[in-house]
């Protein structure tokens, strides 16, 4: 456990509550770059954009495909489309091979509540990671990646979580949480109104920011959610 949560039985006391759990994609369900080379899909995504003339200011040093993708906002459709469709098709090819984060398979496949997948990347490439891993059909609250027409709705704006919440038919927002990495994550959930557990695997930093922006606890390691939420589980 992650400062400051400390693990008592107090700090997860609202976990009994929770009725609907979101995952976010990349990093609480699977590593999905892993090994890639993200500078060079971000210049390469960068290349796309420029031949459609987008401004690119602030963006030459970007690492983040997402953000560079948010700057299709105002170009002309084919300029989105063209983008949209090259960076799913990495995500795809990504997902093809990516490893399940350790630890959350028991816990996907030992919860007994609603499931739901609230994240930016790419419909296809989550479906085909979760119907590969024999997961698919656990999530009963669905799949919800990013809008392909406004990509620029990613979280941190709560777009995907609220049309999970809807598929979900969740009206009581603080009985659902959402588990992500990712300052956006935390941002997003807080605006959607709903609980936010934030996943930090060692060697990542931020958890005391999600702590700042709302997170009720911060893991290290799913392991720790799954003595949780499935108690006499480990
Ligand atoms: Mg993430």
């Amino acid at each position: 456990m992650i400062p400051p949560a400390s693990g008592s039985a107090l700090d997860w006391a609202w976990a009994a509550d929770v009725r609907a759990l979101l995952f976010d994609f990349d990093g609480p369900v699977c590593r999905l770059f892993e090994g890639h080379d993200t500078g060079r899909m971000a210049d390469d995504l960068r290349g796309i954009l420029r031949g459609h003339d987008a401004d690119l200011s602030g963006l030459h040093q970007e690492r983040n495909a997402h953000t560079i993708l948010r700057r299709t906002r105002g170009l002309a459709g084919a300029a989105l489309a063209e983008a949209e469709k090259w960076l799913t098709e990495r995500e795809c090819e990504a997902a093809s091979t990516a490893r399940l984060t350790p630890g959350v398979r028991d816990l996907i496949e030992g919860l007994s509540i609603p499931l739901a997948v609230a994240s930016n990347n790419a419909w296809d490439a989550i479906d085909g990671c979760l119907r590969r891993e024999g997961l698919l059909e656990r999530f009963s609250g669905g799949i919800h990646g990013r809008d392909p027409k406004e990509p620029w709705r990613m979280k941190p704006h709560p777009d995907c979580i609220e049309r999970a919440l809807h598929h979900l038919g969740a009206d009581d927002r603080e009985r659902v949480a959402l588990i992500g990495d990712s300052e956006a994550d935390a941002e997003a959930a807080r605006e959607a109104g709903i609980a936010f557990v934030g996943f930090v695997p060692e060697g990542r930093a931020n958890a005391a920011r999600l702590t700042e922006l709302g997170a009720r606890v911060v893991v290290a390691e799913m392991t720790e959610l799954t003595r949780v939420f499935l108690p006499g589980r480990d």
